[in-house]
């Protein structure tokens, strides 16, 4: 739930996600570890399909995909990622992140997958995508097979 004063977003007297703002009234209250708060805001961001919220979390030279430099399904740097996300959603596919887990290298997310059935590059219906976090952005996004070797990409 939202501080209706200052705006953090609060969960059993803990702030998720801080309002970084100068008023904030919720000072006094216990924080999750930063990587939580990421987690969240991935979470929050991709599940609202709030693309200027999600790019926000985003390294300008962050890179989506594992091919190669020459592999056009590789996106090099932020605006190629929102890009290839906003394509997505406007081809009417809708991913909704249904768990996170955190590790000391970034953020997994369990996506479930809807795609209309016509889509060209369909997959699902549960993907898992490791957010690789560096200096608190989303440096790499990869997919992972499943939920052990996501997690295991994003511990130490
Ligand atoms: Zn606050
Ligand atoms: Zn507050």
């Amino acid at each position: 739930m939202y501080c209706a004063d200052c705006g953090c977003l609060v969960e059993r007297g803990v702030v998720l996600v801080p309002c970084e703002q100068a008023e904030c009234c919720c000072r006094s209250l216990p924080t999750v570890a930063p990587m939580e708060t990421m987690a969240v805001r991935i979470r929050t961001a991709l599940n609202s399909r709030d693309m200027s919220a999600f790019r926000a979390l985003i390294a300008e030279d962050a890179v989506w995909g594992e091919g190669g430099p020459d592999d056009p399904r590789t996106c090099h740097n932020r605006n190629d990622i929102i890009s290839n996300y906003k394509r997505l959603l406007a081809e009417g596919a809708r991913g909704t992140v249904t768990e996170t887990t955190t590790g000391p290298l970034g953020v997994v997310c369990e996506v479930e997958l809807d795609w209309p059935d016509d889509a060209r590059d369909r997959r699902g219906p549960t993907i898992f995508q490791v957010f690789l976090v560096s200096d608190g952005l989303v440096a790499r996004i990869v997919g992972a097979d499943d939920h052990d070797a996501a997690v295991m990409a994003v511990s130490a």
